[in-house]
């Protein structure tokens, strides 16, 4: 009895030994004949234990390496072809079926046929990156030797309008090499030039090499037949030169510091998600403020020319048309990330020392939160804003415009002082806000609060603050290392007494600087203190009083 044929169809990945399948494994031990391409042959012999044959071809015969598999599984042999990374993403499963169908194959009467699944590019390459793919993403080949170039711009233009992440396979062979010219130009249209973009030659072979760089400067780094471009979409971050992009878009930023992503228990909440589907209506819940403006300036339009009909010539009015396509503002590009609100976090407070708000600026919040936002009075002498925004810098203007002082909310330094007694001890308000200003916001391993107390009265609690500064006749004394929150709460030490006005704002600074650059992140100053046991000089003392209390962490 002859022995069945069977064709398999094996991706091997992206070359190595351990990035191939047990099933593409067992395929080739179990084939009469191996086909593929020379160099892909070369890649896998060493795992062919049993006499196969090899039937290797050069690059461009494709046809010729479907057809004789056909012809040999027919004759009853067991044949594998092979591709690297899928068989099915420009490999060469199709054109193995287009053969077979050719013939009048089916699953019924025809040759047993196996697709064996391999690692594409587009994830081999992703995970050298980084985490690049994570979102919505495809695959466009800007190979046109078998698909029109138009085609092939129009996809890269939906892929870049429709913000994926692209992964753009044989982007450049020795005679195709405007193609990734022109790719690029199209996507510059529609993506920041600082968009990451990950260019990854030879991944999980002998000459690997990754270069990071970006949608502006792509071109000036070697791109070959063996290289996957990766581009990042409007969200895709660097991280110790890995590539990321978020699950989502919903980002949280303050002021002057990056955007952060929302913290994995803060997802999925709905006001976290102002864009899902309503499961009523059918509709997006909340429209972007962008697309809410474009449909305000159409009504607007729409009203202006119901109620005057314009009197003016077609000619004239062909003129504005022009004048309208060719002015700034349609030049600009318009990047798809501004289509994305944002919650928009940061504190105010009426100022260092003064701490009441005036009519105009309750209004003025009132305002810039709106119907969306929040507005949350804190422990800190500061009111927390959250809004989702996609224009963060008319909010600071407006809030900055009656007279709020700003600052950032997170792990970062605040300042909080007294009021001075009511403006009338006034000798330190001065050094107050030059630590404000020098150090305000600060990002910092963990939250740290500086308290600022005009008088010995200390009546805002210096001493309990992360750092205490108290102005005392003319000179200022400096408590460390209180432990301000929890059931084992404790003031800080008295560490000196009588610091010189010259010298406080360099004292404080320096032991900031320390802090920063030694602390382990979330440690907070007192158990940095604790640790070291010296801060600039400051020794500490162990006074915290011993008792046995057992840790109660937020929530218990
Ligand atoms: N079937 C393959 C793709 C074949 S098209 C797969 O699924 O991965 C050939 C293109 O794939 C190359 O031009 C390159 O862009 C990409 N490619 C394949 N293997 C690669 C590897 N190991 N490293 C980087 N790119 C690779």
């Amino acid at each position: 009895m002859t022995q069945q044929g069977k064709l398999y169809v094996v991706g091997f990945g992206p070359g190595d030994f351990k990035h191939i399948t047990t099933r593409a494994v067992e395929a080739l031990q179990d084939s009469d004949f191996i086909i593929g391409y020379k160099t892909y042959v070369e890649l896998i012999q060493d795992l062919i234990t049993n006499e196969t044959s090899v039937i290797s071809t050069g690059m461009t015969e494709e046809v010729s390496r479907a057809q004789e598999a056909v012809r040999q599984a027919e004759a009853g042999k067991k044949v594998a072809v092979i591709s690297s990374g899928d068989a099915g993403v420009y490999g060469m499963a199709g054109l193995v079926y287009e053969v077979l169908i050719e013939k009048g194959w089916t699953e019924a009467n025809g040759v047993p046929v196996e697709i064996i699944p391999g690692i594409s590019a587009i994830n081999s390459c992703g995970s050298l990156l980084g985490a690049p793919i994570m979102h919505d993403s495809c695959t466009i080949s800007l190979s046109d030797h078998l698909t029109p170039w138009n085609l092939i711009a129009k996809r890269v233009e939906a892929a870049a309008m429709a913000d994926f992440v692209i992964a753009l396979y044989n982007p450049r062979s020795g005679r195709r090499t405007r193609q990734i010219v022109e790719a690029q130009r199209i996507l510059l249209q529609y993506r920041s030039p600082d968009t990451p973009v990950g260019l990854v030659k030879s991944a999980y072979r002998e000459r690997q090499h990754i270069i990071i760089t970006n949608l502006e400067e792509m071109l000036e780094h070697d791109i070959g037949m063996l290289t996957t471009v990766i581009i990042g979409n409007s969200s895709t971050f660097l991280y110790d030169n890995k590539m990321i992009t978020p699950r989502g878009y919903q980002r949280k930023y303050t002021l002057n510091t990056d955007k952060q992503a929302l913290k994995p228990h803060q997802r999925l909440r709905e006001e976290a998600e102002p864009w899902a589907m309503d499961q009523n209506t059918g509709v997006q819940r909340l429209e972007s403020s962008v697309a809410v403006a474009d449909r305000v300036k159409n009504v607007q339009q729409v009203e202006t020319i119901k109620q005057e009909p314009p009197k003016v010539s077609s000619y004239e009015m062909a003129m504005k048309a022009l004048e309208r396509v060719s002015s700034e503002d349609l030049k600009t590009t318009q990047y798809v990330h501004q289509d994305f609100e944002e919650i928009f976090e940061l504190a105010v407070s009426p100022g260092v020392a003064n701490k009441k708000f005036t009519p105009e600026q309750m209004m003025t919040l009132a305002m810039v939160v709106g119907e969306k936002g929040t507005m949350e009075y804190t422990p800190n002498h500061q009111i927390v804003l959250k809004i989702p925004t996609s224009n963060p810098n008319s909010i600071t203007k407006k809030l900055q415009g009656v007279g709020f002082l700003l600052s950032p909310v997170g792990d970062v330094l605040t300042l909080k002082a007294c009021d001075f007694c009511d403006g009338e001890k006034t000798a330190g308000i001065p050094y107050a806000e030059e630590i404000q200003e020098k150090l305000g916001g600060m990002d910092l391993p963990k939250e740290l609060q500086i308290g600022f107390n005009g008088c010995g009265m200390a009546c805002y609690k210096a001493v309990t603050e992360d750092i205490g500064i108290i102005h005392r006749k003319g000179k200022f004394d400096l408590f460390l290392g209180a432990k301000p929150v929890g059931r084992t709460a404790h003031p800080g030490q008295a560490v000196a007494e009588g610091i010189e006005p010259d010298d406080i704002v360099e004292v404080i600074t320096n032991i900031i600087k320390e802090y920063k650059e030694n602390a382990h992140p979330n440690e907070r100053l007192f158990k940095y203190f604790k640790r070291v046991k010296q801060i600039q000089g400051f020794v500490y003392k162990d006074i915290a009083p011993k008792i046995n209390i057992e840790p109660a962490p937020c929530g218990d």
